[in-house]
């Protein structure tokens, strides 16, 4: 870990605007002077015309529909706390709480999510050409995914501000994470998915006891469902994915470990799996703020948003040059984690894209089941068809050359190989009984 921990710089040449005009502050909100506050959470922002909001509310999204952003004291944190006093903090993701919205820390729903292995992958990096190839598994969170980064997050927020129940569309993971984060607080969660989106995450909605509906369409057709579920339960909230803004504050803490994970340091390249684009947003958004912070120097890691050719609008976009994206018109692939045809923050996907210089690939489902297979003989490691994407696409871009042999590369895997079971067919002889 970091002892070589950079110190947290003066204050002086930090250029950040501050918040005008906004609403009143929260009851522990923006005058209250200590420094040793849980969160140091000050305000939200809208993600497109950066206008600040109150963020002890309960919000959505931003006047003009789009993501709000949780905005921080960062000169109240860098003089709060310091990479070293991280490094003594319990392995959760609540370790970076100052830079996580919740203010009370009685308020904290957990099952003990986040600091999860960076993994060496020597056999496979040397398979690929790459060397210095990290994974960081986020199949060992709790309920199988990353999801719960941002359940864990985003539940507890929910119920520090009032909420009753939550309720949200979903491809799977988001709705079993969510499920379980809602029952360990005790609130109500509604959860409504595609027919065909992996069984095992049904599973996880029942076990938890949420109210779960299978949707004969998309995730969109879901979310249509969810609006009008909302409209009619007072006190409920739509946490659809960037619809509410304390999702993405869980997700971020991905950067922050990898960063911290490295002794403070980020690695040249960062692959994600990109279907909503949270976690790479987040991502993004970790990076950025650990800079403000004085925790990071330097260039940024390029970021990768990885899709599957079966659904890849942001691949598309970013090859055509354009802000945003199109869906496209038939969304189909075995990583069914990033099937989604239109991102509501899909400008904020290909911002953290071309402002790191990184880029957007797709692969075929044929490639990722490919990579998952290779990496699994190669390493032991059984990752999701979303993470083996990720792996696919590492193997493309070094053969183009867009990946130099000795960078270092961090792949997300964002679930356990274990939730998709059927992505492996087994071959296997059933003898008689001796
Ligand atoms: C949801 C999901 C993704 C995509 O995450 P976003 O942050 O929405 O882009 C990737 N992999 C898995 C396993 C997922 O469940």
């Amino acid at each position: 870990m970091p002892p070589s921990s950079p110190s947290v710089p003066a204050r002086a040449h930090r250029r950040r605007a501050r918040p005008v005009g906004r609403g009143a502050p929260g009851p522990a909100g923006a005058h209250d002077r200590r420094v040793t506050a849980y969160s140091l959470l000050s305000h939200l922002e809208c993600s497109r015309e950066g206008t600040p909001h109150d963020a002890d509310v309960v919000q959505g999204t931003s006047p003009v529909g789009a993501p709000l952003l949780a905005r921080y004291d960062l000169d109240r944190v860098a003089a709060a706390v310091t990479p070293a006093d991280i490094a003594g903090r319990p392995p959760t993701l609540w370790r970076y709480h100052e830079v996580l919205p919740v203010r009370d820390p009685a308020r904290v729903v957990s099952l003990g999510e986040g600091m999860t292995p960076m993994v060496d992958l020597p056999r496979h990096g040397a398979r690929l050409g790459v060397p210095a190839l990290r994974m960081k598994d986020e199949g060992l969170v709790p309920t199988g995914s990353f999801k719960a980064r941002g359940a864990a997050v985003g539940v507890s927020r929910a119920v520090e501000l009032g909420v009753a129940g939550i309720a949200m569309p979903t491809n799977g993971n988001a709705g079993a994470a969510w499920a379980a984060y809602a029952a360990r607080a005790g609130i109500g969660a509604l959860v409504a998915m595609p027919v065909d989106a992996p069984q095992i995450t049904r599973r996880g909605c029942a076990v938890t006891g949420a109210e779960l509906y299978l949707v004969d369409g998309l995730i969109g057709d879901a979310g249509a469902l969810v609006k009008a579920a909302v409209g009619e339960r007072p006190g409920w909230q739509d946490t659809s994915t960037l619809r509410e803004p304390y999702r993405i504050e869980g997700k971020k803490t991905m950067g922050y470990e990898i960063v911290e994970q490295l002794g403070w340091r980020a690695p040249d390249v960062i692959l994600y799996p990109t279907g909503g684009g949270v976690g790479i947003i987040g991502i993004h958004k970790a990076l950025r703020e650990m800079r403000e912070l004085g925790w990071l120097r330097g260039e940024l890691p390029r970021l990768v948003a990885v899709q599957a050719t079966g659904c890849a609008p942001i691949v598309d976009a970013f090859a055509a040059g354009l802000a945003e994206s199109t869906p496209p018109a038939d969304p189909r692939t075995v990583a069914f984690g990033i099937t989604v045809p239109k991102a509501l923050g899909d400008f904020l996907v290909l911002d953290a894209v071309r402002a790191t210089g990184g880029t957007a690939i797709a692969v075929t489902d044929e490639e990722l089941l490919a990579a998952q297979s290779a990496l699994a003989r190669d390493e032991g490691a059984w990752v999701c068809p979303e993470g083996a994407a990720c792996f696919a696409a590492v193997g493309r871009l070094r053969e183009s050359g867009w990946l130099a042999g000795d960078e270092e590369v961090v792949v997300l895997n964002t679930g356990a190989g274990l939730l998709y079971p059927d992505t492996v067919p087994v071959d296997a002889p059933v003898l008689p009984r001796p």
